[in-house]
């Protein structure tokens, strides 16, 4: 691993986004085990976490806050932790290198623009922040524009000249955001460019992403996650399988090429609505999606008395819901694979689970080199009763 030899980042101190900074790949990896070590170990074995190949480059979406300095010059980058002031960022050693330079020439097509940054204290201004998604597999790349107003002056001019610099720009997007608030993304997208998503293809699935649907960052690392999540469900023709916080129907959709069939859940509209799309771009007559809290999805599945084999459940940092908890154990499904992006929250939902079902797998993954954050996936198998 060569992560010795990087000279550390010069912002690291400022940005605060790296926990991990300085510190060699084969250190970091032993740190997460550790971390899981103390909160699932009690649980069961924990096994050695998948690394990842390379380490760095891998977030496939960048996001930048654009700001004025007090002379007046624009800059771009991200908040200093726990403030709003702005740390100048051009290059960062995890973010994607092409979505950093994107960023850098929507810097520099500003002024000749005459396009305001937005001023927070004044709520002045037009550019608000920039996200840019890039997809490891087409190479298809998304550009957001967060605006105050929809009215973007000579927007297909500057769609030219941002297209004239980076021509595998395939999509631009203006992401409204009229309210004063520290969301990044506000409710509406207008495509100004293309068709207003990318496509990325993850397991041999192909999947169209739109602004504001969750995608997992690492396309590698999600890969070897999902993969694994497969293995260890080791599922059949006969499964009747639930895909909960499924976002685009990523993790349902691979599920679906084994299972007999597979129902998705998902709270946020447009992923709900990508998911379905890729249903049927991947020609799967077999899985369907819900818009909604996964919690009263699954309260309704248990009062209809349904029956269901797998779970699959993948929560934000938050975890999940009591109620979403307490149908699972009604709904007994054979095995429930609990992924997370946080194993204290895990932790703590999966003693309620832990009364009706044995842990017979914990599996780390590395999904956020140089960050503290760690990806786990818990197999529980329900005990024969
Ligand atoms: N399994 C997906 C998404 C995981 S991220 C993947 O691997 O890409 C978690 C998802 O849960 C997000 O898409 C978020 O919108 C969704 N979510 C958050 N709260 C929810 C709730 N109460 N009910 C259903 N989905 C929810």
């Amino acid at each position: 691993m060569p992560s010795e030899k990087i000279p550390p980042c010069p912002l690291a101190k400022k940005c605060g986004g790296c926990d991990y900074q300085g510190m060699p790949y084969e250190r970091q990896l032993l740190e997460k085990e550790k971390l899981v070590k103390k909160l699932l170990g009690s649980m069961g074995e924990v096994r050695p976490i998948l690394g990842a190949d390379t380490p760095y480059h891998y977030r496939n979406k960048v996001h930048a806050v654009f700001s004025r300095k007090r002379n007046g010059e624009i800059i771009s980058g991200i908040y200093q932790e726990g403030t709003h002031r702005v740390v100048p960022v051009d290059a960062c050693q995890i973010e994607n290198e092409k979505a950093d330079e994107i960023i850098v020439t929507i810097r520099r097509l500003l002024k000749s623009f005459r396009i305001r940054v937005y001023d927070e204290d004044t709520d002045f201004g037009l550019l608000r922040h920039v996200m840019v998604r890039t997809a490891a597999a087409t190479g298809q790349i998304m550009v957001v524009l967060v605006v105050r107003t929809p009215i973007f002056p000579s927007k297909n001019n500057f769609v030219k000249a941002l297209r004239a610099v980076h021509p595998e720009i395939t999509t631009v997007v203006l992401n409204v955001n009229e309210r004063r608030t520290s969301m990044v993304l506000g409710e509406r997208n207008i495509p100004i460019y293309g068709k207003g998503y990318i496509e990325d293809v993850l397991c041999g699935c192909s999947f169209r992403i739109s602004p504001t649907s969750f995608y997992q960052v690492n396309a590698a690392q999600t890969e070897r996650l999902y993969k694994t999540a497969m293995t260890l469900a080791r599922l059949n023709k006969r499964d009747r399988v639930v895909d909960a916080y499924c976002g685009i129907g990523t993790i349902g959709m691979v599920a679906a090429k084994t299972a007999r069939e597979v129902i998705g859940v998902e709270l946020n509209k447009e992923a709900v609505r990508d998911a379905a799309q890729n249903a049927v771009r991947n020609h799967m007559d077999n899985i369907r999606f819900v818009q909604g809290d996964a919690g009263m999805f699954l309260e309704g599945m248990a009062d209809r008395e349904e029956q269901v084999d797998v779970v699959f459940m993948d929560p934000p940092r938050s975890g999940s819901s009591e109620a979403f908890l307490k149908s699972l154990l009604i709904l007994k499904p054979k095995k429930i694979v609990y992924i997370s992006c946080n194993p204290e929250t895990q932790a703590r939902d999966l003693k309620t689970l832990k009364k009706d079902y044995r842990v017979e797998a914990i599996q780390p993954v590395d999904m956020f080199p140089f960050c503290g954050h760690v990806e786990t996936i818990v197999l529980l198998q329900r005990e024969t009763l």
